[in-house]
């Protein structure tokens, strides 16, 4: 029943999705979606463990459909030649998250965030630009800049400075040394596999950065609003950011929105020229009204304190996988509901990853860390959830170690 749609996908968008679908061990095609539930065409439901970080409120939450559908009905996309009631609104209450004094400007995706944090740090400037620097594994998209920040397939444009994982002093030395105009950090790192930076690495990070005037841009796309058991996740270390870029679940899993935030002095460029980074559909009164509808969550459903309890149980689940199939399972690591299993090999991964696909369990890989898959449900998923994905995730890790166990038997 899914060969008609990746025949037609791999005709008219990229010929790669077939095979990738079908090595992902493709079963069904998506249909429908509740809370924690995808439900395919097959009448199959499907156990949301991954969907790249979006739905930190489960899928359709009713509170953020009923904003979005409220708006649907009077003003989805505005002329622009007059402000709207709800853009102010959403700006509003994406501020009232920060507990010092900040300023926002919305966008359509992460990687458009990143871009306008760039945007803002060279702003002003004359002459050679000054590069950039990001932490080593770090993911920030797909755009042009993004992806040299990315690391990521080149050439680049960008000159972009490689801040190691948690070598304090050489990525302070760097940052002296090359001055770059912003530094981008996620204090959670995802795509590179839920890796936590250390809060002294973030200090050290914001030291150089006060001494060199480079603008520290946390990246808090997929780690931040609650996800990690705090709202920002770089709030750990104490550190005042100049730039946060949110998105991912920032319209609930119901509208596509990002948006940079910054403090008075990194946004001057924007106050002095709202156009600096604007776009058609950036703040649309559809996205808008899912914005305040997903903030005002965050405080009444409590979502980071949920992060945190479900967090540690999850934590638990992973850590008696890694103790029961440790031949295949390497390691787990994360915070919060941002959380991985790491494998001995890549195609380890490939084999959990299908295993527990056929076994209706949706987890995702991590684009930066081959070995490495991302378990990441919603702040909702219940107690009994957990206990249907674990028997899930385990059997899938028994299948990977089954490989190994194979291997050995024939050498
Ligand atoms: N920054 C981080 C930390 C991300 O995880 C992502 C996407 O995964 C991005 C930026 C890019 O966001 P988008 O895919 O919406 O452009």
């Amino acid at each position: 029943m899914t060969d008609d749609v990746v025949a037609e996908l791999g005709r008219y968008q990229s010929r790669a999705w077939p095979l990738l679908f079908r090595l992902a061990g493709l079963v069904d095609v998506e249909a429908h979606a509740d809370g924690s539930w995808v439900v395919g065409e097959s009448g199959r439901r499907y156990l949301d463990l991954g969907s790249f970080s979006v739905f930190l409120f489960g899928h359709r939450h009713p509170k953020v459909v009923d904003a979005v559908r409220r708006q649907l009905e009077l003003l989805p996309v505005s002329s622009r030649a007059l402000p709207t009631r709800g853009g102010a609104a959403a700006g509003r209450a994406l501020a009232s998250l920060f507990p010092f004094e900040v300023k926002v400007q919305f966008l359509n995706s992460g990687a458009e965030a990143v871009e306008a944090a760039i945007r803002l740090a060279r702003a002003g400037t004359t002459g050679p630009a000054r590069p950039l620097a990001a932490v080593a594994d770090g993911y920030h998209g797909r755009t042009s800049a993004a992806s040299a920040l990315s690391g990521l397939d080149g050439p680049h444009v960008e000159h972009v400075v490689r801040l190691p994982r948690e070598d304090r002093d050489q990525a302070v030395d760097l940052i002296e040394r090359t001055g770059p105009a912003a530094v981008f950090v996620e204090a959670v790192q995802g795509e590179g596999g839920a890796r936590p930076l250390s809060d002294d690495y973030l200090v050290a990070i914001r030291a150089a950065c006060d001494t060199t005037g480079a603008l520290l841009v946390c990246d808090e796309i997929q780690c931040g609003l609650g996800r990690c058991g705090t709202t920002w996740a770089y709030e750990t270390s104490g550190i005042r950011p100049d730039v946060v870029l949110v998105g991912k679940a920032l319209g609930g899993g119901v509208v596509p929105v990002t948006a940079l935030v910054a403090t008075g002095a990194a946004f001057a460029p924007l106050d002095r020229d709202p156009f600096l980074c604007t776009s058609t559909f950036a703040g649309n009164p559809l996205a808008a009204a899912a914005v305040t509808a997903t903030v005002a969550l965050l405080d009444e459903e409590a979502v980071a304190d949920r992060c945190r309890a479900t967090g540690r149980a999850l934590e638990q689940v992973l850590a008696r996988l890694h103790a029961d199939f440790g031949a295949a399972v390497t390691g787990h690591d994360g915070r919060g509901l941002l959380r991985s299993l790491t494998f001995a090999r890549p195609d380890l991964a490939g084999e959990f990853l299908h295993a527990v696909l056929a076994r209706g369990v949706l987890v995702t890989p991590c684009l930066r860390a081959p070995r490495t898959v991302r378990v990441t449900p919603s702040a909702f998923l219940t107690a009994d959830e957990l206990a249907t994905a674990e028997q899930a995730l385990r059997a899938a890790a028994a299948v990977a170690r089954s490989v190994i166990d194979n291997e050995s038997v024939r050498s």
